[in-house]
């Protein structure tokens, strides 16, 4: 084979490896009519070298953000720099399906984009430049590290550190702009016994079927948390102090409602467990979140001194 370099005499060869790279590739003018359009960008988009050229960037990617886009690019052809866009900007501007079949939580493609301008013979930018890098992985795995630090496992609700702070955010939130709002705590009945009766192991089953029960009640906007042991949270945003008792009335009726196949000493057989609940819905009277909640838990406790398996509505503060 002979030795050759890449020079003007090959640049066929430059042509198909810019074709073949796993980087997406387009050239585009001062009005953003495309050039350029390589094998990556065929593939992702479906539309073919010969169909883009010559039409307009923003008519070929719809959802690409036009001003973002458009900002990024005019400082490239004004200053004659390299611009930059990480993933974390604009997650999925291009928002080309996946093409590899890994389970990720998204299903979109996350791209790092870098744009450059192209000069002509007379020393003038001619064109920009821009190159689609497919960090979806990177960018997947990096999501699910943040869920699992936010997430308890045990019940898949929200931990209490993640919970505090959304909760902290909410009251916030209510204060400035005078939202209704509503909290529940509440508690598994005799818990102890369950643990003392069946062993830890149950105990934790018990935990995961309240959980479950919390979650397939839950509604878009609720933040559910596991809040202890066997103690779990409920905020409900633009909720009234009566919904939220209905709902904490919903939550006590289903659990007692519900039967958990357990194995007691190797044989298979049920369990019914019951809560206590207290509600609190949000007050300018509380100073902080802390009083709030522990408005909730004075409920709680008033509900287990009534004999449990009950919702109690706190005291509005005066
Ligand atoms: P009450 O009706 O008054 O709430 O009675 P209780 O027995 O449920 O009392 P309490 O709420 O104080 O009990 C909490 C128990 O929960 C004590 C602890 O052993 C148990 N527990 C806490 N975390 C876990 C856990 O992750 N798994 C299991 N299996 N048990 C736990
Ligand atoms: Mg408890
Ligand atoms: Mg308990």
């Amino acid at each position: 084979m002979h030795k050759t370099e890449l020079n003007i005499d090959n640049l066929h060869w430059i042509l198909q490896i810019l074709q073949n790279i796993e980087v997406g590739l387009i050239v585009f003018d001062e009005h953003y009519s495309v050039n350029v359009w390589n094998g990556f960008m065929e593939n992702h988009s479906g539309i073919s070298s010969a169909k883009a050229r010559n039409k307009n960037l923003f008519d070929l990617l719809p959802s690409l953000p036009r001003s973002w886009f458009e900002q990024k690019a005019a400082a490239v052809k004004a200053l004659g720099i390299q611009a930059h866009c990480n993933w974390r900007q604009e997650p999925h501007s291009l928002l080309f399906p996946h093409i590899r079949p890994y389970t990720a939580p998204s299903e979109l493609m996350f791209q790092n984009i870098t744009l450059f301008p192209l000069y002509g013979a007379t020393k003038e930018i001619e064109q920009v430049c821009a190159l689609i890098y497919d960090v979806s992985e990177e960018a997947n795995s990096l999501l699910k590290l943040q869920s699992l630090s936010r997430t308890d496992t045990l019940s898949q609700l929200f931990n209490r550190g993640h919970w505090q702070e959304l909760f902290e955010q909410e009251f916030a939130r209510c204060q400035r702009y005078n939202e209704d709002c509503a909290v529940i705590l509440l508690d598994i009945d005799h818990f102890k016994r369950v643990n003392d009766t069946y062993g830890h192991q149950v105990g934790d089953q018990a935990i995961k079927a309240i959980a479950q029960v919390i979650r397939d009640s839950q509604r878009e906007t609720d933040l559910c948390g596991r809040y202890g042991g066997e103690e779990f949270v409920v905020t409900m945003p633009h909720t009234t102090l009566e919904s939220a008792m209905a709902v904490a009335e919903r939550l006590r009726a289903k659990v007692e409602a519900h039967q958990l196949a357990i194995k007691h000493e190797g044989k298979p057989t049920t369990l019914k467990l019951t809560i206590s609940l207290g509600v609190a819905a949000f007050s300018h009277h509380y100073k902080n979140a802390a009083e709030w909640l522990n408005s909730a838990d004075m409920a709680l406790y008033q509900a287990k001194q009534n004999g449990r398996n009950q919702a109690v509505q706190a005291e509005q503060p005066r």
